[in-house]
């Protein structure tokens, strides 16, 4: 890597008009005390700056490409459907199509919406889960992240249900009145709490494999109470599987896990690498939404066609008989040699199917409190010694790197010895 005297300039002009620099905090690299990456053009599994510095990606836009970047069949579908008009706030027959496969891949989406961004997406669902049962209280759990609307914007407070001050500013503390937090992986606390308040759940809204903390599978116990405590007090079970869905398998975590929420949110993925995400579950939730029913929600870009194209070509892509199968095995052969790699020396790896993090730690963490009690430092060390070996993994102690069909063996062979020689 060379000194990246163009990313330095173009990150100054950014911070002149662009407030840090960047349209989505973490990009800054703050955290990892860097100069942030100015892209150029990416491909396979390969990004390439404006300072000609070429790094293999572990990021891939935060799980969008787990087929790889820029991949000649979705480019194509996407550039053919800019070149017939890229949006007409009119109905297009691809969101049908598009709707069609998401439902195939996820049975308990009967009916579903497209929106622009995952953020959206939970915030709908939510609205039409309180909508369909009347009640206000959302529980979700510290250390998930569900887009960046004023309620969701909560994770403080360790204590059994408490009720919570926003991790922002700018949220009026009435806006997070009706949000309750969980710490995850804690079924004894949800047990209780449902027992104490259940019937005044609208909704309990989960990532079902945590991965905005770094990645915390969740333990059986804990994902099979969370289905049967909202069955018992009719609350609405959400899946945010926004980084999950089309990734722990085609049919995300609940297809992996065997456990069927009422809704689900799917982004990233589904969208081939342009803004959608969607929300949707069973009909009579979904049949709330206007202009069926009481339920505002709309939006003048949803459904974009040019997404639609992208979306309809990779999954296409992913329905391909044992692709699955192979990248889970690569992964999990990624993820044994790495075991042994870390073993002894304070660092602990958490994953499922294609995601993981390495956790600076003296466990496995497996709620918000321990992956708090990571090594910062330690870990920013390491980001940067990666970024001098040609790495970019994703620049955050809390958050997942993405293992894509690009990511062959022999990349795969170099980024280990990679991480053995960085965290010497
Ligand atoms: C990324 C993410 C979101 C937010 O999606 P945006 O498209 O960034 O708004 C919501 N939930 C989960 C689980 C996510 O990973």
């Amino acid at each position: 890597m060379n000194e990246r005297k163009n990313s330095k300039l173009a990150f100054e002009r950014a911070c002149n008009v662009i407030p840090g620099g960047v349209n989505s905090p973490v990009r800054a690299l703050k955290a990892v005390g860097t100069t942030p990456l100015f892209v150029s053009h990416a491909k396979d599994t390969y990004i390439y700056d404006i300072d000609d510095n070429k790094f293999i990606d572990f990021c891939m836009s935060w799980g969008v490409f787990i087929l790889g970047h820029n991949q000649d069949t979705v480019s194509k579908a996407a550039a053919e459907a800019v070149m017939r008009g890229s949006s007409y706030g009119i109905c297009t027959e691809a969101e049908t199509v598009l709707a069609n496969k998401v439902r195939e891949a996820f049975p308990s989406m009967e009916k579903l919406r497209f929106v622009n961004s995952g953020t959206e997406a939970t915030m709908s669902a939510i609205r039409v889960a309180r909508g369909y049962t009347g009640r206000d209280i959302l529980v979700k759990f510290e250390g998930c992240y569900h887009g960046h609307a004023d309620h969701l914007l909560v994770a403080a407070g360790s204590s059994v249900a408490t009720l919570n001050n926003a991790s922002s500013a700018g949220v009026p503390q009435g806006f997070t009145q009706y949000t309750v937090v969980l710490p995850y992986n804690d079924t004894e606390a949800l047990e209780k709490y449902f027992a104490e308040h259940g019937d005044e759940v609208a909704a309990l809204i989960l990532e079902p494999v945590a991965c905005n903390m770094g990645v915390v599978p969740p333990t059986r116990e804990f994902l099979e109470a969370t289905r049967r405590l909202t069955s018992a007090h009719g609350s609405v079970l959400i899946f945010d599987e926004v980084i999950t869905g089309f990734r722990l398998s085609f049919g995300g975590a609940q297809q992996r896990f065997g456990i069927k929420p009422d809704m689900t949110t799917v982004g990233k993925i589904v969208g081939g690498g342009f803004p959608a995400a969607a929300f949707g579950g069973k009909k009579e939730i979904m049949d709330m939404l206007a202009p069926e029913g009481p339920v505002y929600q709309a939006g003048t870009l949803s459904g974009n066609p040019v997404a639609m194209a992208a979306g309809i070509a990779t999954l296409d892509q992913l329905k391909q008989p044992g692709f699955y199968d192979e990248l889970e095995e690569r992964a999990n052969d990624f993820c044994a040699r790495l075991e042994k790699i870390i073993e002894g020396k304070d660092i602990y790896l958490n994953h499922c199917g294609t995601m993981f993090t390495l956790f600076f730690n003296q466990k496995n963490p497996t709620n918000f409190q321990e992956t708090k009690a990571s090594d910062q430092e330690r870990f920013a060390r390491y980001f940067n010694n990666m970024l001098e070996r040609g790495i970019y993994v994703s620049p955050s102690q809390f958050e997942g790197n993405f293992i894509s069909r690009c990511h062959t063996p022999e990349i795969l062979d170099y980024v280990l010895k990679s991480i053995e020689e960085s965290i010497e």
